[in-house]
């Protein structure tokens, strides 16, 4: 088989690392649903759902139907997949079929999936979500009591799984007021399906921020973690209050699973006054030697790392100069002793004593370190490693 431009290594024993963090932070009841949306956070799904299920994970939770699918196609046919998004009438029968879950926030798709429930002859598995002030999707209180009535009604054909809200903005402290409204609200709402002597098989609603700042909200049946699961903390003010409650400076529980590498395509001499690349944002101060990187916004490095950041070569990091290509990108390598063609390159992770985190990345651009992984291409080979 062909190279690819890049490569992407997972590492299992960070994701082990993670996962036990997260369980040993929600406690041993909550069922931990992983959040494997957008390929995984740009992950890789069929690499992270046998790394996940090696380390006891048996419940995803996707964002579309597309993306169960591929869940279930990486080897999560025994386990346990929760839809939380869009899920067209068209594919109701898929997911009923294979017992996939989902939310349901309006009184039509709850009607229509007791229906084609019937024709098919196994329950559907429904997650009722409520709106608590996210303003997304949810069912109003006021719709609850009738989204209540059909699951009794229907109860043959509707298995009521959850219960479930999403929070706001959890990982900003500054959003505390709101969270705390959501997490009442929910709690109204839980006393008001009691009230009607229904339970569902589990309630819900946090996700990684709440899961490792508001014990109240781990402590339910069921936790959808992503960002944590691959090592990375959902903010600052997360991660400020983790230092706090372990009372150090300086301490990550949490381990990067994914390091990105590449290896060096060209190397050249620019002579003082010279301008790299494209245009005039670089001009050389001085002679130098770049090395020439073979990816560029295209393979999923993001423009906006264009006169910033830097890579890792030989253990030393080398910034980059100009502007990042659509398949290519130089960096400065003058100081590095005697660089050559087919160096190992690292973008992300660690090479020696340096290391380059993603949060290196969203430093630079206003994007969140999540956007950045999500959108590294599903083409790139993933390798799992120890
Ligand atoms: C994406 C998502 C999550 C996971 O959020 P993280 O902050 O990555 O843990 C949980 N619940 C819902 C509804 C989501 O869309």
């Amino acid at each position: 088989m062909v190279q690819n431009s890049s490569r992407i290594e997972l590492s299992q024993s960070a994701l082990n690392n993670n996962m036990a963090f997260l369980r040993q932070r929600v406690g041993p009841h909550p069922l931990l649903s992983m959040v494997v949306k957008a390929n995984a956070y740009g992950h890789g799904v069929a690499q992270m759902i046998p790394m996940a299920r090696r380390c006891g994970v048996n419940h995803f939770a996707v964002a579309s139907c597309f993306e169960a699918e591929e869940v279930r196609d990486a080897g999560g046919d025994e386990c346990g997949i929760m839809i939380m998004g869009i899920l067209y009438d068209e594919d109701l029968r898929w997911a009923i079929e294979g017992g996939v879950e989902f939310f349901v926030f309006d009184l039509p798709r709850l009607r229509r999936a007791a229906e084609v429930a019937k024709e098919v002859g196994r329950p559907a598995r429904v997650h009722v979500e409520v709106e608590t002030g996210g303003n997304r999707t949810g069912f109003a209180e006021s719709e609850l009591p009738e989204a209540l009535n059909i699951l009794r009604r229907r109860g043959e054909h509707l298995d009521f799984v959850g219960l479930c809200t999403h929070l706001a903005g959890a990982e900003t402290l500054a959003t505390k007021f709101r969270i705390d409204r959501q997490v009442a609200s929910f709690a109204r709402a839980k006393r008001f399906v009691e009230k009607r002597g229904m339970r569902p098989e589990r309630y819900h609603l946090a996700s990684s921020a709440s899961a490792l700042t508001m014990p109240e909200t781990a402590a339910m049946d069921q936790a959808r973690v992503g960002v944590a699961s691959y090592g990375f903390f959902p903010s600052n003010d997360v991660y400020n209050l983790h230092l706090m409650r372990v009372g150090k400076s300086r301490d990550n529980p949490l381990r990067r699973v994914m390091s990105w590498k590449t290896d060096v395509m060209h190397v050249k001499s620019v002579a003082k006054d010279a301008f790299i690349g494209y245009g005039t944002s670089y001009q050389a101060e001085r002679d130098m030697t770049i090395a020439v990187i073979p990816l560029g916004y295209a393979n999923g490095y993001p423009r906006e790392m264009s006169n910033k950041g830097h890579v890792l070569v030989r253990g030393y990091k080398a910034p980059i100069t100009g502007l990042v290509n659509m398949n290519l990108f130089m960096v400065d390598v003058t100081k590095i002793p005697s660089v050559a063609v087919g160096d190992p390159v690292v973008l992300v992770g660690r090479q020696r004593n340096n290391v380059i985190n993603i949060s290196s990345f969203s430093e630079f651009s206003s994007a969140l370190n999540t956007e950045f992984v999500c959108r590294l291409p599903s083409t790139i080979p993933r390798a799992i490693v120890r």
